[in-house]
């Protein structure tokens, strides 16, 4: 590969607290190493339509603390296609622009894998998304925020559960990861946690049911992984209110709440770290690889395996979750 002189940067999929940080960070290292950086407004789309523009490190000023994407994030159906993704490989080519970060979740970094596959480009991938769910990094820019959010709507949600001596449902995101509820429910003492991981096992709600909440706890509150696997809280209240109607039950959905705010410290610095490393990725001659974070160390993972392969769940935590709900 020759010497990177001009990156392209997008945001892509759902957005995530920590995204400016990233781009921020990408952008002040690349200029820092003698890199031209160009923006991509709206993800893949804006690749398609050509919505580029200069980035000089004033264009990424006063961004670290700001929650969204200043780029926009998109979701772009023509991208999924080899036709669209041959006008995404002209435009940069007109553009000049010789290697791409992007920065998405599960599926900007599949596209991007398929991508740099077929016209043999490179790409860097950072992992930007509060679901937590790509292997091979131990978090991912978002998360973290997310997860504080979560816990503070709990906290505020126990206080009338208890004053009514009610059974909260309390629904949050995680598509097909159980990351957010799980440890949300260990952040706020919550009961029990139904996450996607382990529905197929065992029928969660019968035995957290049966098992009783506790007769002496005059509150319980469960949170619910949004994802078809458990249904979500809906389905489960539902179900609970059919089996056993002596439980008052309602249902809290966060919704949206969960992806918006200033980032937390933690999210500043891991983007940062991350869209530093992105470049040096880049000057090393690595392609197609995600930037990732592992006990405490960067890493670098093949696109194949961050996006294929599924990230355990911790069992330690369902265990510590179990033992302290007693
Ligand atoms: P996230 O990155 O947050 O998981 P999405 O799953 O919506 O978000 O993916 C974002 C975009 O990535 C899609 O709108 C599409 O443009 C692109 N993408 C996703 N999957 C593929 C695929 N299999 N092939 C090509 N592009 C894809």
């Amino acid at each position: 590969m020759g010497t990177v002189k001009c990156i392209g940067i997008l945001t892509s999929g759902g957005d995530a607290p920590g995204m400016n940080a990233a781009i921020r960070a990408v952008t002040r290292s690349a200029i820092y190493n003698g890199i031209e950086v160009k923006g991509i407004y709206h993800g893949y789309r804006g690749l398609i339509s050509g919505e580029i523009k200069p980035f000089k490190t004033e264009n990424v000023s006063n961004i670290i603390q700001q929650g969204g994407t200043i780029l926009k994030t998109a979701r772009c159906k023509e991208f999924q296609t080899p036709e669209g993704r041959q006008l995404a490989y002209e435009t940069l080519r007109n553009e000049g622009i010789d290697a791409l970060v992007v920065i998405g979740g599960d599926g900007s970094l599949t596209g991007a894998r398929i991508f740099a596959q077929e016209f043999d480009y490179p790409i860097i991938g950072l992992p930007g998304t509060i679901d937590n769910d790509l292997y091979g990094t131990d978090l991912t820019i978002g998360y973290d925020t997310a997860l504080n959010t979560i816990m503070e709507a709990v906290d505020k949600i126990r206080d009338t559960a208890s004053s009514h001596e009610r059974l909260f449902f309390i629904e949050v995101m995680g598509r097909d990861a159980g990351f957010l509820a799980l440890n949300g429910a260990i952040a706020t003492g919550c009961e029990a946690a139904i996450i996607p991981e382990i529905y197929t096992e065992i029928d969660q709600l019968k035995e957290l049911v049966e098992n009783g909440f506790r007769k002496s706890k005059n509150s319980s509150i469960v949170l619910v992984a949004e994802s078809p696997t458990t249904g979500g809280a809906m389905q489960l209240a539902e179900r609970v209110k059919n089996e056993y109607p002596q439980y008052d039950v309602r249902v809290t959905i966060l919704g949206h709440i969960q992806r918006g705010g200033s980032p937390s410290a933690q999210d500043r610095i891991l983007a940062s770290r991350l869209g530093a490393a992105a470049i040096d990725a880049l000057l090393e001659g690595q392609r197609n690889v995600m930037v990732g974070i592992r006990n405490d160390e960067i890493v670098y993972v093949p696109f194949s395996k961050a996006v294929k392969q599924d990230k355990p769940i911790n069992r330690e935590l369902l265990d510590t979750l179990r033992r302290l709900s007693i």
